[in-house]
């Protein structure tokens, strides 16, 4: 096992990660820009080390500076957490060539599945389902019309370095086609330094249903069901829950034995999800394959009593899984609410400030992971996540009725937050049903503002 870890992250997660290896007896080293000085997750940890300006590029993305800050702190490993780079296969080759471990798959499995345009490929060979597109990247808007035609629209020209919602764009028809094509290529080649795209057929009325996995090196991959992220804005998640209501257990046997088959090829060591649209009429097709822990794990972890942060650390100890579940053990039902600094009623526009007030809810079944406390200031440089609220239930109704408990007695004071708007979230008919989509919040305009 490792004497101690180095994160390379801030906020929830950072500190989610010091907790983990806390429990496993593990020294921590945190890292943090000047603008967070004052954050929780350096107070918490063994060690700490400023790596420079709060621009992300100036410090979390500075890989020489990670790798220094692990030197000489004398950490054998790293964990990247999520966003920033965990996704970055020449990161985790810098990394183990430096013989520091790095605590996720290997630079290669994420080159492999970071490309969204060779992932698709490779579970069309897999015979995993993919959405009705482009057999791989396209190169010109002529070519992309004579796709579309033959796919029919609404089409989405996609980004194959994509992420996070970015580089995307959808034509309802031949006329918006030429633009939306050159808008993603730029959106593209701005976020990620590539303008490579592929096209998909656009579903009208999908949900978003993914499935967490998790391999060793021992030659195994397990699945721990699914996570159902339907409730968007702007192709970006705001609420997840575990067991999705559109899934029953031979759906979840389909799914999950696809999400297992794909990890498998590829040798998968660490934790990764698997990500599908599910259509109106069951057929599920395979999106995307994200090669780290995602911000929603934890409604995994309610359902299965599975700490997947420890797990991450000790698969990349080189220890084998500490049971393998293939979507039994699920038990009960688990939401999670993502808490924001963003005032819904104008476009969900930032909010950063100081937190002049903070009261956390609590009770039976409720955890909140969060980096913020009173006299806390949100800085303005990176994502506006404030606190993640996850609450488990023995069912879907005590679940909602849970979270709609805690998210009415979570005090947050000195910034815009969107718990109003997840409170009413929670009590619109169509989620209390369980009849989501990701053209849901498009759809009920109200809930952004609270007016009728
Ligand atoms: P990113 O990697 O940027 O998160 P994804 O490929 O995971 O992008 O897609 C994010 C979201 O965009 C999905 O959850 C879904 O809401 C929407 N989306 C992506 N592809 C399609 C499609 N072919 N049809 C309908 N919606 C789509």
């Amino acid at each position: 096992m490792f004497k101690k870890v180095l994160i390379a992250n801030r906020g929830e997660i950072a500190l989610r990660v010091i907790r983990a290896c806390k429990e496993l007896g593990l020294a921590t080293v945190a890292v943090y820009s000047e603008a967070d000085r004052e954050s929780l997750h350096v107070r918490f940890a063994d060690d700490d080390v400023c790596i420079g300006r709060p621009p992300a590029r100036d410090s979390y993305l500075n890989i020489s500076r990670l790798i220094a800050a692990a030197e000489i702190t004398g950490a054998d490993a790293i964990h990247p957490g999520y966003g920033f780079l965990a996704e970055n296969g020449e990161f985790a080759d810098t990394v183990r060539a430096s013989n520091i471990t790095f605590i996720g798959p290997t630079g290669e499995q994420i080159r492999q599945m970071g490309d969204k345009a060779a992932a698709r490929k490779l579970a069309h060979k897999l015979k995993v389902p993919t959405v009705p597109g482009s057999p791989g990247l396209v190169a010109d808007a002529d070519a992309g019309l004579k796709v579309a035609a033959k796919i029919g629209y609404p089409v989405i020209v996609k980004a194959a370095a994509g992420g996070g919602g970015k580089g995307m764009r959808v034509a309802a028809d031949e006329d918006q086609f030429t633009q939306s094509f050159g808008l993603a290529k730029q959106e593209a080649l701005a976020a990620f330094g590539s303008d490579e795209v592929y096209l998909e057929k656009y579903l009208s009325r999908p949900r978003h249903v993914e499935i967490q996995v998790m391999g060793d090196n021992h030659g195994r991959v397990m699945h721990l069901c699914e996570r159902d992220c339907s409730v968007q804005r702007r192709h970006q998640k705001l609420i997840e829950e575990a067991p999705s209501p559109a899934v029953d257990q031979t759906l979840r046997e389909d799914v999950g034995e696809a999400a297992v088959r794909l990890a498998s090829e590829i040798g998968y060591v660490g934790a990764g999800t698997v990500e599908f649209l599910l259509d109106e009429d069951g057929s599920f097709y395979f999106m995307e394959m994200n090669t780290r822990i995602q911000v929603e794990h934890p409604v995994t972890e309610m359902c299965t009593n599975f700490d997947l942060v420890k797990e991450q650390i000790r698969v990349a100890a080189g220890e084998p899984l500490s049971f393998v579940m293939n979507g039994q053990r699920l038990r009960g039902h688990a939401i999670e609410c993502r808490v924001n600094a963003e005032d819904p009623a104008r476009n969900f526009q930032p909010s950063p400030g100081v937190v002049t007030a903070y009261h956390p809810p609590g009770g039976p079944g409720v955890r909140v992971d969060t980096h913020i406390y009173a006299g806390y200031t949100v800085p303005p440089f990176y994502d506006s996540l404030l606190a993640k609220v996850i609450v488990h239930g023995n069912s879907r109704d005590e679940a909602l009725a849970r979270m709609r408990q805690a998210l009415d007695s979570f005090i947050i004071e000195g910034v815009t937050t969107t718990i109003p708007f997840l409170s009413r979230v929670m009590r619109h008919p169509d989620f209390v049903a369980g009849r989501v989509d990701t053209k849901f919040l498009e759809r009920a305009p109200q809930l952004l503002t609270g007016q009728e």
